[in-house]
């Protein structure tokens, strides 16, 4: 690994200034991805703003909303009492990710901001996209039995690799960012790009700017929700299909639905589609294939991975009957 200057600023203001004094240089929080990507030379810092002793850590809670710090360690967000007590989906998507040790590293920031699993990708021999602009893409015809089938593009079909996110972007999370110039807040889901084109872009995160808090508000997030992953092992392993699945069943009818699917999508994919088609219908198997259907009508598999619209349609009927069921 390239040697590297450590910085340990204090405060968020201190952070910011030294990210924008110092070229190419990297926030480091957990480190279980930055230190991953610099091991297997995908990335090169000269120097890594340690932003650990920023006071960013905190879980809020109120009548409104619960407000998660970004440096809140994944294992603490998801025993916190009132996020498994309101949010059981945003809990169980926690939990379902990494290992116990890297849960107890991994933080909220880092988590959304995760890169992809793809083999070539992390291995700088490799043709890669979104590693090196217009350099072509070896997963197409090499291995890519986990690649997505979502929100793809002929330049790159990455599967996003968070299990939070997934959930997050069920509950129409607002990430909140700060910068030199201020700070911003925004949806979640749009916080996200697909690779089009420019396959290097993955989210709206500008030049030195600083995730610092993701906020879930109460009132949408108070229903019956799950959190469904599908992987080769019950344990430290990606998703191949992930369902976060949030629904309110009144008088017999839908009457709210969220789901958002992980392990399928270039970005953490919402099916609207499928949940407008659940409003006011009367939960039952037929409705739950139809909007399993619904959520999977754009899919664009590749040799390897077309499985995974099937599994990706049971998974999601899955999730709403045991949404439904959870009530
Ligand atoms: Fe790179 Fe994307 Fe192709 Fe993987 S799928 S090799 S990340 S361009």
């Amino acid at each position: 690994m390239q040697a590297f200057d450590l910085l340990r600023p204090s405060d968020t203001k201190e952070a910011l200034a030294l990210i924008a004094r110092h070229d190419g240089a990297a926030f480091i929080a957990g480190g279980t991805t930055v230190l991953d990507l610099m091991k297997c030379g995908v990335t090169a810092p000269l120097t890594l703003i340690d932003i650990n002793n920023l006071p960013l850590a905190r879980i809020d809670t109120n009548e409104r909303c619960i407000r998660l710090g970004a440096l809140a360690r994944n294992s603490d967000v998801a025993y916190h009492p009132a996020v498994s007590r309101e949010i059981p989906m945003l809990s169980q998507a926690f939990l379902a990710g990494a290992s116990p040790q890297l849960r107890n590293m991994a933080t909220v920031g880092g988590n959304l901001l995760q890169r992809t699993r793809c083999t070539y990708f992390r291995d700088p021999a490799a043709a890669c996209n979104k590693r090196r602009e217009a350099s072509g893409c070896d997963a197409s015809e090499g291995l890519h039995r986990m690649h997505a089938i979502l929100g793809t593009s002929d330049s790159c079909f990455a599967a996003h690799a968070s299990d939070a996110a997934v959930a997050l972007v069920a509950l129409d999370a607002v990430v909140e960012i700060e910068g030199a110039s201020g700070s911003r807040r925004m949806p979640l889901e749009a916080f996200y790009v697909p690779p089009g084109r420019t396959p290097w872009i993955e989210n709206a995160l500008e030049a030195g700017e600083l995730i610092t808090a993701v906020e879930v508000s109460l009132a949408d997030a108070r229903r019956s929700s799950i959190y469904l992953k599908v992987r080769d092992r019950a344990s430290y392993e990606f998703a191949l299909v992930s369902v976060a699945a949030g629904v309110d069943v009144r008088d017999r009818r839908f009457t709210a639905a969220r789901l958002a699917m992980g392990g399928v999508g270039t970005i953490p994919w919402r099916a609207r589609d499928a949940e407008h088609l659940l409003i006011g219908k009367e939960p039952s198997e037929a409705v739950f294939h139809a909007a399993a259907r619904a959520a999977l009508s754009g899919a664009r598999t590749r040799r390897d991975n077309a499985f995974k619209v099937a599994l990706a349609e049971n998974a999601v009927v899955r999730a709403l009957r045991d949404a439904v069921g959870a009530r």
